[in-house]
């Protein structure tokens, strides 16, 4: 099966490929390297670098591939960004994704998975959140998600395009080799900048407001590996390639760390100091967030094999450790 992965130079995307080459697919990527690497995109897949809004270039990138399903990684995805530049969300995620259903539509491709977000949810009113829970997103990233959810639902309902949005928690980790991870510029997530924090690159962790309505006043989020969110991606596209109907799953833990928690379980997997400092909230940001996933479970068969913080942490602590400076790490000093 062709599979055309948008974003799949990206942190998540670069893990989806690899675990489709992994499993026998046949992988082509579209990336535009706004924060995407080359570097990241297995060497098996045919990789077209351009812009998911661009029409002619997705026209191509659909005449020379035989695509069958599509998975959608292409998306800004910064709650604080989006605060202060919604229009850019906007844009690029939900006219974005207008084009590639428009290309979809024209190239008669009718399966989709779709990245999508707890930011969705909002504030949630229980926890933990449930897929049928009501949906206030309080920034413009949830907002282009929601949005480019409802674009999907509609073009199931008058082209028979299938799709599976996946509600991701927030991700972390790396492959276990250690091969590819997390690098983005500027980094604005927790996991990867407590590692550079353990690395000596930061001078400390700024823990945003320790004020909000938990037991120790900081946010508390469900971490969910990232080669395990990704095993949820190729399940969603056998679930389509089945014949089932569309569907929305979360994809995360059932369990939540506050930033303090996953400040101290750094500190153990590191064996370093890790210095910190509470700072002001962080515009954006509601207080807990944590998922039910007991129907991607059930539905989709997902098992995650990371069931431990610990071990979350430790598998992207050793891809920094490895590629101190990411992707720029000098080749010569990779191995
Ligand atoms: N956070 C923090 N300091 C940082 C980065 C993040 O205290 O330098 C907090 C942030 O406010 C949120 C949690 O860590 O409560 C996770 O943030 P991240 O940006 O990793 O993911 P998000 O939840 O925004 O998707």
């Amino acid at each position: 099966m062709t599979v055309l992965v948008l974003g799949g130079a990206g942190y998540i995307g670069s893990h989806g490929v690899d675990q489709l080459i992994e499993k026998g697919f046949d992988v082509a990527v579209v990336d535009n390297l706004q924060t995407g690497h080359k570097e990241a995109v297995a060497k098996k897949a045919r990789f077209y670098e351009g812009d998911i809004r661009d029409k002619a270039f997705m026209a191509s990138v659909f005449e020379k591939e035989a695509v069958e399903g599509v998975i959608h990684f292409a998306a800004n995805s910064l709650v604080g960004e989006s605060m202060e530049n919604p229009l850019m969300y906007f844009n690029n995620n939900v006219y974005g994704t207008q084009v590639v259903l428009e290309m979809m539509g024209k190239y008669g491709v009718k399966l989709i998975v779709f990245s999508s977000s707890a930011a969705t949810y909002g504030e949630p009113k229980e926890v933990p959140i449930l897929e049928t829970a009501e949906t206030h997103p309080e920034n413009p990233y949830g907002e282009s998600k929601l949005m480019m959810e409802s674009m999907l639902k509609w073009c199931d309902q008058a082209y028979d395009m299938k799709f599976v949005a996946l509600r991701y928690f927030n991700v972390a980790g790396a492959k276990a080799d250690g091969s590819i991870g997390e690098d983005h510029d500027p980094e604005t997530h927790l996991v990867p900048i407590i590692l550079q924090t353990a690395l000596g690159q930061r001078e400390k962790l700024k823990i945003f407001g320790d004020d909000y309505h938990t037991p120790d006043g900081t946010c508390i989020r469900d971490y969910v590996q990232v080669t395990d969110l990704i095993n949820a991606h190729i399940l969603a596209l056998q679930y389509l390639k089945d014949g089932h109907e569309s569907n929305i799953f979360n994809l995360g833990s059932n369990e939540g760390f506050s930033v303090k928690e996953m400040l101290e379980a750094a500190r153990e997997v590191t064996g370093k100091e890790i210095p910190a400092e509470v700072v002001e909230r962080r515009a954006g940001d509601p207080s807990t967030l944590v998922a039910s996933s007991d129907k991607a479970k059930a539905i989709l068969g997902w098992q995650p094999a990371y069931t431990s913080i610990k071990d979350i942490i430790a598998s992207a602590w050793n891809w920094h450790e490895s590629h101190p400076q990411g992707y720029g790490t000098p080749a010569s000093e990779k191995e």
